[in-house]
């Protein structure tokens, strides 16, 4: 499920690296970086003379993470001895359409003052009263005093804007023809302002046992093999912290009995063969074996259908303790061949297979990264518990994805794997990991 695609974006989100949808993006995000300071918060002020426009910027500043913001009773103030009574004195700032260059001069002049605007946004739809040259002169003009706040102008129309390019580039202030784009183009910058005020991620500090696991991976690559037995998968995880259910592989029905008598009702019957990775789909799994009878007969229907399969390869089957109050999550990990270990993040079962609802990050990287991972997917909220349920244990979930992406780092020679699903139970009661497969690569 992990394209480079993802791969570039989980390694632009890490970095702070912008990305560009196209190539009018890019060029927007050129002007303003070229002409602007990064803003330094999400709020917006815009001036205008012509309420659609300053709607639109709105509406695109809520839906990308801008705010409008309330400008101070001082600045409302001021705006009156400037502005007709009937202007809009409050965000976005009406100037009405008979306003005038020296009314926006004096617009701006006094906003730039406003404590409370970090980016002002100068709209100007060409009427018959105005003069679009005359207005970015004196925009202009009072630009310099702009310090730390990001200024831009969108000029509605491209005969306007062409008129007014050479005072707005003299100015430093970039000119677009849509308040979408400028709005657009400053919550990219904010977002970026966001990444380069974040703290340093905390270092991965994690507990492993990498001798026990180098021991089990050497035999499985002396070997030749490229998938690790299930038991050698469950003790390379256990060296990297991960806890399992309680589980017995029987190779009789017998010691299918006794292994379930051991562990205790209900339990999970699985087919164990090199020859069935994906176990469900060749009728390997049966859940929720409730007493001695149903598990002779789960036993039997999955030993013969295996049998009819794949004869030579069965190892037995894995009789597994049931684990009932879990969240499935899927984690999961890959190569790519630029930006190296992928790590995935989703919810697990028909959530992952329907929605593809999952996060990607490069390891190596740290505790917030990967809490930021599990906020990020739209499954979240289940996790935090909705309806009275209570909420998972997502201090286990950062843990586990950390001990993943340690794993990744120390063995290059794992390609890929998967943990699905593990099973995240209530807070406080950790994880269990119920089915996984590991890879190696081929042939170094
Ligand atoms: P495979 O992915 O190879 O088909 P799994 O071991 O993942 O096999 O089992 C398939 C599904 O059965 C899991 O996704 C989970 O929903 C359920 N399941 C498997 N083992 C358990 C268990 N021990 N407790 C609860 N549910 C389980
Ligand atoms: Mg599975």
């Amino acid at each position: 499920m992990a394209g480079s695609d993802q791969a570039y974006q989980a390694a632009f989100k890490q970095m702070g690296i912008i990305r560009a949808e196209n190539l009018e993006d890019f060029l927007d995000l050129a002007l303003m970086f070229a002409f602007q300071p990064v803003p330094e918060g999400p709020n917006v002020v815009v001036i205008t003379n012509s309420g659609g426009p300053g709607i639109l910027a709105a509406d695109a500043s809520e839906k990308l993470g801008l705010r409008l913001t309330t400008i101070t009773p001082d600045t409302v103030e001021k705006l009156h001895n400037i502005l007709p009574p009937y202007a809009s004195f409050y965000n976005p700032i009406d100037l009405l359409g008979d306003a005038s260059a020296e009314r926006y001069q004096k617009a701006l002049e006094i906003i730039l003052e406003d404590p409370e605007a970090q980016a002002i946004m100068v709209i100007l739809s060409a009427t018959a009263t105005i003069d679009p040259k005359e207005t970015t002169e004196r925009l202009g003009r009072v630009s310099s005093k702009a310090k730390r706040k990001t200024l831009a102008a969108c000029f509605l129309g491209p005969e306007t804007l062409k008129i007014a390019q050479e005072p707005l580039s003299k100015a430093r202030i970039p000119g677009f023809i849509y308040p979408e784009r400028v709005i657009s183009s400053l919550a990219k910058m904010w977002r970026y302002r966001l990444w380069l005020m974040s703290p340093e991620d905390e270092p991965l500090n994690l507990k492993v046992d990498r001798q026990r696991a180098t021991e089990i991976i050497s035999v499985a690559r002396q070997q030749d093999r490229r998938q690790l037995y299930e038991h050698e998968v469950k003790e390379s995880l256990s060296a990297y912290g991960f806890r399992f259910p309680r589980s017995l592989l029987a190779r009789t029905s017998d010691e299918a009995l006794l292994s379930a008598q051991a562990i205790g009702y209900p339990v999970v019957l699985k087919i164990i063969s090199p020859a069935f990775v994906h176990k469900t789909d060749v009728g390997g799994v049966r859940v929720n074996t409730g007493n001695d009878q149903e598990l002779l007969e789960a036993f039997f229907e999955l030993t013969s259908r295996a049998k009819k399969i794949a004869p030579s390869a069965l190892f037995g089957v894995l009789v597994q303790e049931m684990i009932r109050n879990g969240r499935e999550i899927i984690l999961g990990f890959h190569r790519d061949p630029q930006f190296g270990p992928m790590i995935m993040f989703g919810l697990g079962g028909i959530y992952v297979e329907v929605l593809k609802d999952v996060s990607f990050r490069i390891a190596p990287f740290g505790r917030r990264q990967a809490q930021e991972m599990i906020r990020e997917t739209k499954g979240y909220p289940l996790l935090k518990g909705v309806r009275g349920q209570p909420e998972a244990d997502l201090e286990a979930l950062t843990a586990a994805i950390l001990a993943l992406a340690q794993l990744t780092l120390d063995f290059p020679e794992l390609a890929e794997g998967d943990i699905n699903p593990l099973m995240l139970r209530p807070h406080g009661q950790g994880a269990l990991a119920v089915d996984a497969r590991l890879t190696l690569g081929g042939k170094r």
